[in-house]
């Protein structure tokens, strides 16, 4: 059975070992790195995860700054890392509403990475309900088949550092507004998944993807059997959002979830692999 974890965070030693350069103009990453939950990995680290846990490959990405320079120095590093492991592949970081950006995301794309993300509206300044806004950047992803990974969190519970303002009805404008193109909507989608139970938001929904990311922080392990019950097996992927968590964190879990075991296998590598290989 093919493992892979859709949702895999990485950071050149150039950002991790000199974090003061780079927080100082960045207050998104600032916020984020500051945390105490807060880790950083280099893709060896990840190589290293992924074998512990027996997985097969990954989806790896930089943060997603606000500055289209940093933007392109860890699209770089992933460039790099993706050629040197071939069992890992990129996505793009972008700050979506910077003019370079769509450049920005033809280069990354010819250089191997194929999709973009994770983006994270409030943290970019990025205007997700705006079909003005993101006309451009989902066209762009539409033509060139590269999925979107957006970060998404729920309106309710406990606060944390990349718990932002972003509202389930701004992903759904989102999601109105981006045809033609794979969503992979971040942590469960902040509970967006549950509507999918609404005959006309379950058809406008047709390209979203939910990953589960972060899970353990927020959700008990029927979560996972839910979304199977909802009739999502093909819509659901697992992302540990390493090194926020390690992988078998979730394992546990979702050996007590009682996911049917068809689901299991597609939500565990078959989903993702389908996303990644157009
Ligand atoms: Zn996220």
């Amino acid at each position: 059975m093919l493992k892979l974890d859709a949702h895999i965070h990485v950071t050149p030693p150039e950002i991790s070992g000199n974090l003061d350069k780079y927080t100082s103009k960045e207050p998104y990453f600032e916020l984020l790195s500051a945390s105490p939950k807060n880790k950083f990995a280099d893709a060896k680290t990840v190589i290293a995860e992924l074998d512990g846990a027996g997985f097969d490959g990954a989806v790896i990405f930089g943060f997603a700054f606000q500055d289209l320079g940093l933007c392109r120095m860890v699209n770089d590093y992933v460039i790099e890392m993706v050629k040197a492991y071939p069992r890992l592949t990129g996505f793009i970081a972008v700050p979506p509403a910077d003019r370079g950006a769509l450049g920005e995301i033809e280069r990354a794309h010819e250089a191997g990475l194929k999709g973009v993300g994770e983006i994270f509206p409030s943290g970019q300044r990025f205007s997700i309900e705006d079909a003005d806004a993101t006309r451009a950047f989902t066209g762009l992803c539409a033509e060139r088949s590269l999925p979107i990974l957006v970060h998404a969190n729920e309106p309710v519970g406990h606060y944390y550092p990349g718990k932002t303002d972003t509202t389930l009805r701004q992903l759904e404008q989102f999601i109105e507004h981006s045809s033609g193109v794979d969503i992979i909507l971040a942590h469960w989608g902040g509970g967006l998944f549950f509507y999918e139970m609404m005959p006309e938001f379950r058809q406008k929904c047709a390209r979203v993807y939910y990953d589960c990311a972060a899970t353990p922080f927020l959700y008990d392990s029927r979560v996972y059997r839910t979304a199977c019950d909802l009739g999502l097996e093909t819509k659901i992927l697992f992302g540990s959002d390493y090194p926020l968590l390690p992988i078998s964190r979730y394992i546990k879990e979702i050996n007590k979830s009682a996911m049917p075991p068809p689901a299991r296998e597609m939500f565990l590598g078959g989903n993702c692999a389908r996303l990644i290989s157009s």
